[in-house]
């Protein structure tokens, strides 16, 4: 295990740990696409669309790209399932019935939520993250929903003793608020906490900017990243996590 503490502090006591959920805790690998296909296929099975599913993949692709590229390339905290499938079934001018809607919004949810699959680890790292003290999730997502259904189908249900989603809290990491509010919620001081994830900006700058530690783990195995702030600590996987915390 190649775990780096420049802090050599060894993990230390903390009064609450976080962790980031996508690409941290679950994995969804080609889950988006396929549930994007899914609802193509409920369509066609409702007799509402004579194309291949896929098509509908392709159109739900574009309308969401054009939301993005209003918005800067960064996701509207709004823009829910509903909001994207609204616009894509206007584009193919499909109308559906209220229950045909919320069948679509299931299939979607249940689609990607079915292929999110916790990360080896996972068990160790809460494990050692509870002997400090309470556990939180931070994570960056817009569709509440969606992301609460995703820590349901990855077997993460009541692992947490807050979640903090950025679409329902009305901030994205890396701004320091949303770290601030999830401290405020558990009562404790985010110089006290830390937070773990595999995102350097959205997850080390920002846990950094609210005053917590940071640990930054690696997805797919990659190095160390170079240039990495002396402050951070460094795991390879999530077993190294339960190692540092343990520490
Ligand atoms: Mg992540």
């Amino acid at each position: 295990m190649t775990n780096r503490d420049l802090h050599g502090n060894g993990g230390g006591r903390f009064a609450a740990v976080f962790f980031d959920l996508d690409g941290t805790l679950v994995s969804e690998r080609s889950g988006v696409r396929e549930a994007r296909t899914a609802v193509g296929e409920r369509l066609i099975a409702l007799g509402l669309y004579s194309k291949p599913a896929t098509a509908f993949a392709d159109t739900i692709e574009m309308v969401i790209g054009g939301i993005m590229e209003d918005n800067d390339w960064q996701w509207p905290l709004w823009l829910h399932a509903e909001e994207w499938m609204k616009r894509s079934l206007a584009v193919e001018q499909i109308t559906v019935s209220e229950d045909e809607f919320a069948e679509l919004g299931r299939v979607y949810r249940d689609e990607r939520s079915d292929r999110a699959e916790a990360i080896q680890g996972w068990r160790e790292a809460l494990a050692a993250a509870r002997r400090h003290g309470p556990i939180g999730l931070i994570t960056n997502f817009n569709d509440g929903p969606m992301q609460r259904q995703k820590i349901r189908g990855a077997g993460l249900e009541g692992q947490f003793d807050g979640v903090y989603i950025s679409g329902e809290v009305g901030v994205w990491k890396p701004e320091p608020g949303i770290f601030e509010h999830a401290a405020r919620d558990l009562g404790v001081d985010p110089g006290q906490c830390v937070h773990i994830g595999n995102n350097i900006q959205s997850d080390v700058e920002g846990a950094l900017s609210a005053g917590m530690s940071a640990v930054l783990v690696e997805e797919d195995d990659r190095p160390r990243p170079a240039g990495l702030n002396g402050n951070v600590v460094w795991c390879e996987d999530l077993l190294g996590v339960a190692e540092w915390l343990e520490g």
